[in-house]
């Protein structure tokens, strides 16, 4: 199927108050402008030279979310013109976009990574490190940053029952949190297993393979 067909066929799936993020990552710019010129205005790649790579060859409105593991020395190339870091897995990185945004003279959205995988690999906060995160950025301590929400990813597996789980105790986070100080963006779901993540409360989705189709790692 074609970028514009699969683009469809995801899209009827999102109702309005759900946001996608259009994972271009591997992707080459001609594929990003197709989906561009469908509508999609928000793409993800994961990491950042190839980033820094494709966004000068694409329309200046695209809001680019990085959403793999940032190394804080890579965080000055993307502060610039990032729109959102959804993958924050440690308070040294999350202090150090902080700084990059204000020599930039901006805020820089955020979200939390939070680990609810059960499997080891995974990059993410723990739950109780994010909470401890999140009360020190409502103590202020984070000014140039805005934590705008929470991501994770579930346990690559066919057991629904344990991906629902995952996602639910993302959610009872999300809702935790959003008590203290209020949150806009739960993003979970991919190709895989969106239509759950959605059914658990996701509002944002990152999907990439469904709409560019798979990838090819040996370029
Ligand atoms: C690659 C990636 C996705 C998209 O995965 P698909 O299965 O291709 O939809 C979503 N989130 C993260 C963090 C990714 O690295």
């Amino acid at each position: 199927m074609s970028i514009k067909e699969n683009y469809k066929k995801i899209k009827d799936q999102l109702t309005a108050d759900v946001q996608l993020v259009a994972v271009s990552k591997t992707h080459p710019v001609s594929a990003i402008q197709e989906a561009y010129d469908l509508g999609q205005r928000v793409f993800g790649e994961n990491k950042v030279q190839e980033l820094m790579e494709k966004a000068p060859l694409l329309p200046q409105d695209i809001q680019w979310h990085l959403i793999g593991h940032l190394q804080t020395n890579k965080v000055k190339y993307i502060a610039p013109f990032i729109d959102t870091i959804q993958s924050v897995d440690s308070e040294k990185l999350l202090a150090e976009i902080n700084k990059e945004a204000a020599k930039n003279n901006r805020s820089i959205k955020v979200l939390l990574q939070a680990k609810i995988a059960a499997e080891e690999s995974k990059f993410g906060l723990e739950i109780s490190e994010a909470k401890a995160l999140f009360q020190q950025y409502i103590d202020g301590n984070f000014p140039n940053v805005e934590i705008t929400g929470l991501m994770g990813m579930a346990t690559f597996t066919d057991n629904e029952q344990q991906i629902r789980k995952e996602f639910l105790t993302l959610k009872a986070l999300f809702d935790e949190l959003n008590q203290l100080k209020p949150l806009k963006t739960l993003s979970m779901g991919m190709s895989d297993d969106f239509p759950i993540a959605i059914e658990c409360g996701a509002n944002s989705v990152r999907v990439g393979s469904a709409i560019f189709g798979r990838r090819d790692y040996s370029q």
